[in-house]
């Protein structure tokens, strides 16, 4: 049986990744690509439930040893995972009070081994704006300033994750009202074309 390919994609929260990542599934289904998507948080998240965390949005206030330890328990479960393609949405830091911790430490990513990393990017005020729109999630809400020092951060961690992986990130740009064609160009981006 051939590998897994692993994508690991990465953007600020309010980015768009989730919405994505969902549209890239329905075109690799529709190649016949066995694709499995872990998100990230949600997985930490089921770990956390056993422990009396009750809203997904509460997992970046815990502790960050805490936060170290749901994090490795969920990389060995999505690592397990044998699809054609598995494709991980998660953060490249989290905002915790303690300052940004990184959502790919060097022990997440030896036990994820990804293939490549693609960081989805976006105008601040598009993002801004993602995030006030959204009443589906509890985000936190900050300047204009402040997301593209996020933007910023998300990149600085990205490259050490492609220098200690020697895998490559591919940036995307998910442009408002375009999530079908930035889609596209993500799959392409994944080495599958775009025919039909
Ligand atoms: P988080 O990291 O917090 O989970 P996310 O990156 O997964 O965030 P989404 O939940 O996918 O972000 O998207 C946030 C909001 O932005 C959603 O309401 C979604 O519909 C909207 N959105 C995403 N991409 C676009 C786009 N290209 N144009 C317009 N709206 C978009
Ligand atoms: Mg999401």
């Amino acid at each position: 049986m051939a590998e897994s390919r692993r994508v690991i994609i990465v953007g600020i929260p309010g980015v768009g990744k989730t919405t994505l990542v969902s549209k890239v599934v329905e075109l690799l289904r529709s190649k016949k690509i066995s694709v499995n998507v872990s998100i990230f948080g949600t997985v930490m998240f089921e770990e956390a439930k056993k422990n009396g965390i009750k809203d997904r949005d509460d997992l970046r206030k815990l502790s960050v040893p805490e936060q170290k330890k749901l994090q490795s328990m969920a990389a060995k479960k999505i690592a397990s995972m044998t699809d054609d393609v598995v494709i991980v949405d998660t953060h490249a830091f989290i905002a915790t009070k303690e300052g940004y911790y990184p959502g790919l430490p060097h022990n997440v990513l030896e036990i994820l081994t990804p293939d490549s990393f693609i960081m989805i990017s976006a105008r601040p005020e598009e993002i801004y704006n993602r995030r006030m729109k959204d009443t589906t999630r509890n985000r936190d809400i900050v300047s204009i300033e402040a997301i593209k020092k996020e933007l910023d951060v998300t990149s600085a961690m990205l490259s050490t994750c492609s220098i200690l992986c020697g895998s490559p990130i591919k940036m995307i740009l998910n442009s408002e009202g375009k999530i079908d064609e930035v889609a596209k160009g993500i799959v392409s981006a994944m080495g599958f074309n775009n025919g039909t």
